[in-house]
């Protein structure tokens, strides 16, 4: 491998080093934003288990409670229609009618009313508190439809304690099916929220209490302007009537703030109860946790990027050091001419390709004649200037891109001239006498003619000759041209076709 096939692999395994450390980072990103969103979803499922376990606790709790209420009011409305209860004193009366009400917890009032109205029976006093609540909208809906079974009303504010409270009601019916009054007991709303204060939700959470007609009987946080205020309009409560039991995500109308719901129906009581997070708050832990993380990888990143990208140039500038160190390495450092170490690549480069393609291949040992004198006379600085100048004419002495001029010693060139045979090779050579013969140091006075060169030839076809004997013969050829008197050409081997069947050969001009 050449050594600028060995510079060119080296520069596109840079860019190899340089596309992984970009993509090895994406990567980095990609799976650090698949585990994030992963980490969200089980943040959002963990909260949905959570309000659903905690829905499923605060619905039997407030089921229970309104069951044992409600056998209070059935009790009473039993024990109304038991023989001889008309008749017995009013405080034992009392005691039969109201006697399983002491079972109810968070019991507000427990009262019977006539079909006026009017209260005929206290669970807190005998003789009752006196009192017409036909204006009650319990009293309403029993009065005007049997069957109702247990009807829960709006929440109230008691007039005979001045507490909310939440009624429970039935039907009296007499025995011809008339109307005949209502048994109504009612729960503290204190009950509820001691229930929901217990548990935390977090900013912005809430637990509400609704009817199914979409009024709120409570709210916790508890704010007095929420209870008896209807939603039934809103797109969550339609979502609550529609499922009765589920979970939903959407916006409050109260609030505006988003809201992961899990609601459900309790029981088969006209009630909903839900859990209402917000997605903000589901969310908060996580995106503290995205931000952290997405941060470091972030960070990471950019660092892997960068020192790729560093490194890339890096390796960019040593492989363009390297072209440059190699390239010094195969150049003469005083004429710019290719030294002996790139002659010997190219050269044998060039007799590989003469053999490969039969074709001649030619080789002028170029020496500047009595050059110490120069040294002498002029010093070295001259001396080198000297050899700057034969360096140049013999440049200008090749045209083919082939031909090879080099500095192969003190002031000894090589001319290399690939598919040259002998012929066309002293032609070079005659040209190269012509060309040195215009070499003049203006500097040193030395004029044009005064700087000669003795020429070996040597000649080879299909490289039948090696590389080092082609070398050799030119070089004896050179050694004949200057015991032959030097500013000439002497052509080796005298044996093969050429001008000069002595081997020693014309020469352009006389020294
Ligand atoms: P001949 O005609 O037989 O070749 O005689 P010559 O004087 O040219 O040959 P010789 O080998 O006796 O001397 C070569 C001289 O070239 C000796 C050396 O000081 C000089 N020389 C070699 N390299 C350099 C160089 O880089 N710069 C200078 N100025 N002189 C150099
Ligand atoms: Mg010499
Ligand atoms: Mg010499």
């Amino acid at each position: 491998m050449t050594s600028l096939q060995r510079l060119k692999r080296e520069f596109y395994a840079a860019r190899i080093w340089i596309g992984l450390g970009v993509i090895a980072p994406v990567g980095m990103l990609a799976t650090s934003g698949f585990m994030l969103l992963d980490l969200r979803q089980d943040a959002w499922e963990r909260a949905q288990l959570t309000s659903r376990n905690l829905l499923q606790v605060l619905e039997a709790d407030i089921a229970r409670n309104v069951e044992l209420f409600d056998l209070s009011i059935q009790a009473a409305v039993d024990n109304l229609r038991a023989p001889g209860v008309a008749e017995v004193s009013p405080a034992l009366r009392q005691l039969i009618l109201f006697d399983r009400a002491a079972t109810a917890r968070d019991i507000g009032v427990m009262i019977i009313l006539d079909e006026n109205g009017d209260v005929v029976a206290d669970l807190d006093a005998v003789p009752p508190r006196k009192g017409n609540y036909a204006d009650r909208d319990y009293f309403q809906a029993h009065k005007a439809r049997a069957g109702l079974g247990l009807f829960i009303g709006h929440p109230l504010v008691s007039r005979l304690t001045g507490e909310r409270m939440l009624p429970f009601s039935r039907r009296i019916t007499k025995p011809d099916g008339a109307f005949g009054g209502v048994v109504m007991g009612s729960m503290k709303l204190s009950y509820f929220t001691r229930l929901f204060s217990q548990i935390d939700l977090g900013r912005e959470g809430a637990i509400n209490l609704y009817l199914r007609d979409g009024t709120r009987v409570m709210r916790q946080p508890y704010t007095e302007a929420d209870i008896g205020a209807n939603i039934a309009g809103a797109a969550t409560f339609k979502g609550f009537v529609r499922e009765r039991s589920g979970s939903l995500i959407e916006t409050s109308v109260r609030d505006s703030v988003e809201r992961q719901y899990t609601f459900t129906q309790i029981g088969a009581l006209p009630l909903i109860l839900n859990v209402a997070l917000a997605t903000g708050a589901i969310d908060a832990d996580w995106r503290i946790k995205a931000l952290v993380i997405g941060a470091i990888v972030l960070a990471l990143c950019c660092l892997t990027i960068a020192l790729s990208l560093l490194f890339g140039r890096e390796l960019r500038r040593r492989t363009v050091m390297q072209a440059e160190l190699e390239r010094l390495s195969l150049t003469d450092a005083l004429t710019r001419l290719p030294n002996r170490r790139a002659f010997e690549e190219t050269g044998t480069r060039a007799w590989e390709a003469a053999r490969r393609g039969g074709e001649p291949l030619s080789l002028l040992i170029v020496d500047a004649d009595h050059f110490k004198r120069f040294n002498d006379r002029y010093g070295h600085q001259v001396g080198d200037a000297v050899l700057q100048g034969l360096a140049r004419h013999l440049s200008a002495s090749v045209h083919r891109p082939p031909d090879l001029v080099c500095r192969v010693g003190g002031e000894e060139f090589a001319v290399l001239l690939p598919d040259t045979d002998q012929v066309g090779a002293l032609r070079i050579a005659e040209r190269i006498h012509a060309e040195i013969a215009k070499l003049a140091i203006g500097a040193a006075c030395i004029g044009a003619g005064a700087i000669t060169v003795s020429v070996g030839l040597a000649s080879c076809v299909a490289a039948d000759t090696a590389l080092a004997d082609l070398y050799r013969r030119a070089d004896e050829a050179l050694y004949r041209a200057k015991a032959g008197g030097r500013n000439r050409t002497s052509c080796a081997d005298p044996g093969r076709p050429s001008p000069s069947s002595t081997g020693a050969l014309r020469l352009i001009g006389t020294p």
